[in-house]
């Protein structure tokens, strides 16, 4: 399903153009137009999820499978030094678009992404409360 006012839906359908470097019948993966890095791409579904939780179970393994084949092109290509997906679900944790995309973000030595994150510290009691909450029994 397609969703009318949802900007992805376009460009992953080809309604509104897009530097375009795959596409089969389930995505279509294209640069971003405001890039962390150079070649920094974003892997779309043509149907429309809104974020992680709700795409379906199949496209979701078809993603990674994509991912991980379109890392390897791209690494080769553009001779980086590493390679992050990334992959945004709410505005809390920074989606600005809601329709599920993983970022496929090559890395520089020296570049200014800056994917990171504040380091904390857990406790012993913190981490013996956690997997108690969310181990599947
Ligand atoms: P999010 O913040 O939701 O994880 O990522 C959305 C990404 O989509 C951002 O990196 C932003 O630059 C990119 N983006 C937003 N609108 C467009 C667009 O119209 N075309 C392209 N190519 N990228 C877009
Ligand atoms: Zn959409």
């Amino acid at each position: 399903m397609k969703k009318e006012s949802c900007i992805f839906c376009k460009i992953a359908n080809g309604e509104i153009p897009s530097s375009t470097i795959y596409e089969d019948e389930d995505f279509r993966v294209f640069l971003d137009l405001n890039p962390a890095t150079r070649g920094h791409a974003l892997l779309v579904p043509k149907e429309h999820f809104d974020n992680l939780f709700e795409l379906d179970d199949e496209l979701c393994k078809k993603a990674m499978v994509l991912a991980k084949k379109l890392a390897g092109q791209m690494k080769e290509a553009l001779g980086c030094d590493g390679f992050n997906l990334v992959q945004n679900n709410g505005e809390t944790a920074g989606q600005t678009v809601f329709h599920f995309h993983l970022h496929l973000i090559p890395r520089y030595e020296g570049d200014t992404a800056g994917i990171t994150w504040n380091q904390g510290k857990a406790s012993p009691e913190e981490l013996e409360e956690l997997t108690a909450l969310l181990k599947k029994k």
